[in-house]
C-alpha cells in the first residue's frame, strides 16, 4: 500500500506521495564532512515512494548490509504541478508547497562509498525500503520565511544536528525551482532539502527526538 502523507491536524493528503526528490549537498559543513565538494549546482536524486514510512513508527533499516546513517532534513509537501519553474521567481515555487516537515534521509554509507568509488549510481543506498521515514506535514497558510526555519536531531537525548534554513547553499524556492526543471513536481511529491553537518551511524535502540523550531516534534526509536 502506498504511503500517503498526513498534515499536524490529521487530515490525509488527497493522494498517495509520489517521488521524494532530494538534494545531495546544501549545507557547505555537511559536504566538508565527508569530504566532498561544495557544489556549484544542486546535486539531485530521486528516493522512490516505496522508501517512505512514517517516522512516528521504529524504524528499521538493513543494517546487515553496513553502516547506517541518519540524515536530519526539513520535508515539503508539494500540492501543485510545478514544472520548468523559473529560479528567479521565489513565488512560482512556493506556491506549489503546502506543508512543511522533517525527514529522514536514511543512507547505507559503507555501501554508497563503495559504489561512489567506482563511479556507479548508489540508489540502493538511499532508496530502499524505509528509508525515507517523514513527519506529518504542517499546512502552510502563509509563505515562511524560509532562511529562519530551524531544526534540530538530539540522539539519545544529545544533540547531533542542527540546521538553518539561512546556511542552505540552494535556499527553498531557488531549489524547488531547480528541481522542477529536471523532474516535474506533482501533488503528494515531497522534496527533502538536504543535511546540515552532524550526520553519523544510526544504532540500534538509540531514542532520536526530531524538532521542527516552533512547530514540530516527534520522538521515535530505532528497533533493538
Ligand atoms: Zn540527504
Amino acid at each position: 500500500m502506498r504511503f500517503v502523507p498526513r498534515f499536524t491536524d490529521g487530515r490525509a493528503f488527497p493522494q498517495p506521495l509520489g517521488k521524494i526528490v532530494c538534494v545531495g549537498r546544501n549545507y557547505a559543513e555537511h559536504a566538508r564532512e565527508l569530504d566532498n565538494p561544495v557544489p556549484e549546482a544542486p546535486l539531485l536524486f530521486i528516493k522512490p515512494a516505496s522508501s517512505a514510512v512514517s517516522l512516528e513508527e521504529t524504524i528499521d533499516a538493513p543494517f546487515a548490509r553496513g553502516e547506517v546513517h541518519f540524515e536530519t532534513e526539513l520535508a515539503l509537501l508539494v500540492g501543485e504541478t510545478l514544472k520548468d519553474a523559473d529560479a528567479a521567481d521565489a513565488a512560482e515555487a512556493e506556491r506549489a508547497i503546502v506543508g512543511i516537515g522533517l525527514a529522514l534521509d536514511l543512507t547505507l554509507r559503507d555501501v554508497q562509498g563503495r559504489l561512489k568509488a567506482k563511479g556507479h549510481p548508489w540508489e540502493v543506498a538511499k532508496g530502499f525500503d524505509g528509508a525515507c521515514p517523514l513527519s506529518a506535514f504542517l499546512p502552510l497558510g502563509a509563505v515562511p520565511n524560509w532562511s529562519a526555519l530551524a531544526f534540530t536531531l538530539a540522539v539519545d537525548g544529545e544533540e547531533r544536528q542542527h540546521g538553518h534554513g539561512a546556511d542552505m547553499l540552494f535556499p527553498v524556492p531557488e531549489l524547488v525551482a531547480e528541481m522542477s526543471r529536471h523532474f516535474t513536481l506533482e501533488p503528494g511529491d515531497v522534496v527533502l532539502t538536504g543535511t546540515p553537518a552532524g550526520v553519523g551511524e544510526l544504532s540500534r535502540g538509540a531514542e532520536l527526538r526530531l524538532a521542527l523550531t516552533g512547530g514540530l516534534e516527534v520522538v521515535t526509536r530505532v528497533v533493538d
